[in-house]
């Protein structure tokens, strides 16, 4: 900023410097021309009008003027005389000064002259007493470039003094100028709250300063409150996330991978430093889905190598849970259905070959219908529970208290072979809301279950309790379940005993049916039970 005060201060001074030297030489020649002119003209008056035009008379006048040249001409021009130079029988007519005197009277010119060799003015008169005879004065005048010249020194101490004075002046402009400048600048940079300025000319721009910080400060915190969102999306979210460069270069771990990663901040993170899979995927920076069991649950490891690495943890408990129901239940239909197939088959084939006596066929026939109906039993049970999600059918009331009692007469024949006893202990009228079908789903496998995993001369108590909050309970005393079955008996295809499956239609289906159609309805479903003493599944609506 100085340099660039100095050297536009240099450069109008110095122009304007130049112009002066230039307009004050013109002036000072103007003046010169002017009193060399009047000189002239005084001198004219030392000639006599009657004197003779000899060369005694030129030299006689030229020495009353000292420094004059004198010559006198005839009427055309043609030199008679000269003080200076034997000129004489010479025209000067050609001369500026000479040709308007001729036709004027007298002339002034100033021009550099041939004879003399220097810039002179001269100053012509015709005499028109003597005949029109012209007589010429000339002394010697610098031109007006020369009196430039002579101003030069002077111009450069001039602009020597000039550019001292610019230099001060700028050191002085720049200091006052820049000095609130720096000041407003340094309270910017410090400033808590706003900059203020006592200069008028700064005032817009403290003013902006003022809106700026304003704005800077709303978007310094609109980022930390998204930095706060974002770390809450992040903590909040049930999977795990990792975004690291290293193993010790962590640029973002959310609360549950720190959690699950045993992860300590600015500490390498000990759970891929000990899983050896997992050192080499880092080393080799391989992309990789692996699944690792921490605890009791199982995770999916989704890597995605790049600038940096992405981790992202999953829980894949429930979804391994329900591929190994899935597959085990896949074994299972396969088991069950190959035992009835392959006796309808080999019992067909052996009627089919006439190898029956015809008093047996009767029995193999039956044995035929039975299978077949395992084998239905089977598909029902799986059509049944994938149709939950597709019934879009609207609720109504139902009366829980009648179909309880209507149901209850078709399980008699198993009770009495069971030698159960049933103690009913149902409120009259209870409604709920749901689907007639619904709850015959659900009772039909809760007593079902009493009676089927009852002992013998076991008992079955259905109770039903009205008021506001309905609630059903099915309590046998039959072989109960262990801790680890209580936890797994609602899953799809779970079955405590495997032996069993498909005898009496059970796959591991029912419970899950019931506990799928409470979610649905928003009843929650409980069981209690005690290994070998019996078990209580209460429903509350
Ligand atoms: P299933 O059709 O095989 O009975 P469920 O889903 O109804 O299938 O029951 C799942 C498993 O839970 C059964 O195989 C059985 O081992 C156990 N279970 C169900 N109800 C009872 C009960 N009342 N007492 C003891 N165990 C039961």
């Amino acid at each position: 900023m100085k340099k660039r005060i100095l050297i536009a201060s240099l450069a109008v001074t110095f122009f304007g410097v130049l112009l002066l030297t230039l307009l004050f030489t013109d002036v000072f020649y103007r003046n010169a021309v002017d009193s060399a002119e009047k000189q002239l003209k005084s001198y004219m008056n030392f000639f006599d009008a009657d004197a003779p035009f000899t060369q005694e008379e030129a030299e006689s006048l030229a020495q009353k003027t000292e420094t004059a040249r004198v010559t006198f001409m005839e009427a055309d021009g043609t030199v008679v005389a000269d003080s200076y130079a034997a000129v004489q029988g010479q025209t000067r007519e050609d001369r500026e000064e000479v040709h308007a005197a001729i036709a004027d009277g007298a002339a002034y010119a100033v021009r550099a002259s041939e004879t003399v060799g220097k810039n002179m003015i001269y100053y012509c008169a015709r005499m028109d007493g003597a005949g029109g005879k012209l007589v010429r004065i000339g002394i010697p005048l610098d031109t007006e470039f020369a009196f430039f010249v002579d101003a030069l020194p002077s111009m450069l101490w001039f602009l020597l003094l000039d550019f001292l004075c610019c230099l001060v002046f700028s050191w002085l402009a720049t200091g006052a100028v820049l000095k609130p400048m720096e000041q407003l600048t340094r309270e910017f940079a410090t400033a808590k709250g706003r900059v203020f300025t006592k200069y008028t000319e700064l005032k817009p721009l403290a003013k902006k300063m003022n809106e700026m910080n304003e704005e800077i400060g709303r978007k310094v915190e609109r980022m930390r409150e998204d930095g706060r969102i974002e770390k809450l999306v992040l903590d909040s979210m049930e999977h795990g996330i990792v975004i690291f460069r290293s193993l010790s270069d962590v640029l973002l771990i959310n609360r549950t991978a720190a959690r699950l990663l045993s992860y300590e901040e600015n500490e390498p993170i000990p759970y891929f430093a000990d899983d050896m899979e997992i050192t080499d995927l880092l080393a080799a920076g391989e992309s990789a889905s692996l699944y690792r069991k921490i605890g009791e649950k199982d995770y999916n490891f989704r890597f995605t190598m790049g600038e940096p690495n992405v981790l992202l943890i999953t829980d894949v408990t429930e979804s391994m849970a329900a591929a190994r129901s899935k597959d085990e239940f896949i074994a299972n239909v396969t088991h069950e259905m190959n035992t009835p197939l392959t006796s309808i088959k080999g019992f067909a084939e052996l009627i089919a070959a006439g190898a029956v006596p015809p008093e047996r066929v009767q029995g193999m026939a039956r044995t035929i219908i039975k299978q077949s109906d395992r084998l239905a039993n089977l598909i029902r049970s799986i059509i049944n529970f994938s149709a939950i999600d597709s019934d879009e059918l609207p609720d109504c009331e139902v009366n829980i208290s009648e179909l309880i009692a209507e149901l209850i007469g078709g399980f008699e024949p198993k009770l009495r072979q069971k030698n159960i006893a049933l103690k009913l202990d149902v409120a009259q009228g209870v409604k709920v809301m749901s689907r007639r079908e619904r709850l015959v789903e659900i009772l039909n496998n809760l007593i079902s279950n009493g009676i089927r995993y009852n002992k013998e001369g076991g008992q079955l108590a259905i109770t039903l309790t009205g008021g506001k909050e309905p609630r059903l309970i099915v309590r046998d005393t039959g072989i109960g379940l262990s801790e680890e079955d209580k936890t797994r008996i609602f899953d799809r295809f779970y079955t405590v005993d495997k032996s069993h499956n498909g005898g009496g239609g059970g796959f591991g289906l029912g419970l899950a049916i019931v506990k799928k159609l409470c979610r649905r309805a928003g009843w929650t479903l409980k069981v209690e039970s005690t290994l070998g003493e019996g078990t209580a599944f209460c429903i509350e609506f």
